[in-house]
């Protein structure tokens, strides 16, 4: 990759680089515009009850529509936008936005939201949560955070410090992408989750009858059963699958077999259908 690497190497990869680093950089500068000119929204995933089909909730999911790049995925724009250290800015709508909307179908049900590590490490974030909430009026215990395990892995405790403060706050935590990150259980004895949510990988895994997928997937729902938490399996596309994640005792599901994200008004029509007055467990 460097000069001194051969001039075959050299030639065959200095290009491809420079394409990269290139679209990186306009996507960088798009994306500092985006909340401002009004090009992201969000869009609201079901999470249902796993025994009883029974809807519990959304998960917010940012989208980034540009005038002229179109359609920009989350997978690749979140990552960009924590590198460049846009993502509180970016967040603090996401919150803002997920709180207003929840608040007003003024429903029983929770919607989650996605917070990355760079949020938790900074003590404000804590105030910028307490505000979405007084805000938009939403019921703290309706709003959930997502948080992933690479949360833990940063050196110092303040992380930890600011989800004691948002559980202080009444607000609900759970562990995203479980299983995808390499970090210790200890961490999980010490923070009050209230749902595991197990990766799309496992889910698929498992309903093609692989060994370890299952064997990992009844692990987690036992350490969550031990400590008081539920889990949610994601990703789950199809009848097989929700059914061997039933069988193995995840107790919320979310995945296209139950539904896409959706536009807010879609979610509001889904939510008062299914939910109407009675209180969602
Ligand atoms: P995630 O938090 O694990 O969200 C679940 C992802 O799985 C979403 O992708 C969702 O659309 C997708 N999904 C749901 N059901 C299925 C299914 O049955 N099959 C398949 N193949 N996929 C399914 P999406 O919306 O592209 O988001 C990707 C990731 O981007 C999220 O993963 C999350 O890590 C991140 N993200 C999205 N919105 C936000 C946000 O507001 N803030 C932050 N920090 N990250 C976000
Ligand atoms: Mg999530
Ligand atoms: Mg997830
Ligand atoms: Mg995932």
């Amino acid at each position: 990759r460097s000069k001194d690497a051969g001039g075959g190497v050299y030639h065959a990869y200095e290009p491809q680089l420079h394409v990269v680093a290139e679209e990186r950089r306009v996507l960088e500068i798009a994306l500092r515009g985006a909340v401002e000119n009004r090009e992201m929204h969000l869009q609201y995933q079901p999470v249902v009850n796993a025994a009883t089909g029974q809807l519990t909730g959304f998960e917010a999911l940012l989208r980034w529509q540009h005038p002229e790049l179109g359609n920009i995925s989350p997978a690749k724009f979140v990552p960009l936008a924590e590198e460049a250290r846009l993502i509180a800015p970016i967040g603090e709508w996401v919150l803002r936005t997920a709180c207003a909307e929840a608040a007003r179908w003024d429903l029983p049900v929770r919607v989650a939201v996605n917070v990355s590590p760079e949020q938790l490490h900074n003590p404000a974030f804590v105030s910028v949560v307490a505000q979405a909430l007084a805000q938009s009026g939403l019921p703290p215990e309706r709003l959930e955070l997502e948080v992933t395990e690479s949360v833990f892995m940063r050196e110092g405790t303040q992380a930890t410090q600011v989800l004691e403060r948002i559980l202080d706050l009444g607000v609900r935590l759970s562990l995203d992408d479980f299983g995808t990150g390499y970090s210790s259980l200890g961490y999980l004895a010490h923070t009050r989750f209230s749902s595991i949510k197990i990766d799309r990988s496992f889910v698929q895994g498992a309903s093609k009858g692989t060994k370890e997928a299952i064997a990992i997937i009844r692990a987690v729902v036992a350490l969550a059963d031990s400590l008081g938490m539920a889990t949610t399996a994601e990703g789950v596309e199809t009848e097989d699958e929700h059914l061997m994640v039933q069988q193995l005792g995840c107790s919320k599901v979310q995945g296209y077999y139950f539904g896409r994200p959706l536009p807010v008004q879609e979610a509001r029509i889904l939510a008062t259908r299914q939910v109407g007055g009675s209180v969602a467990a």
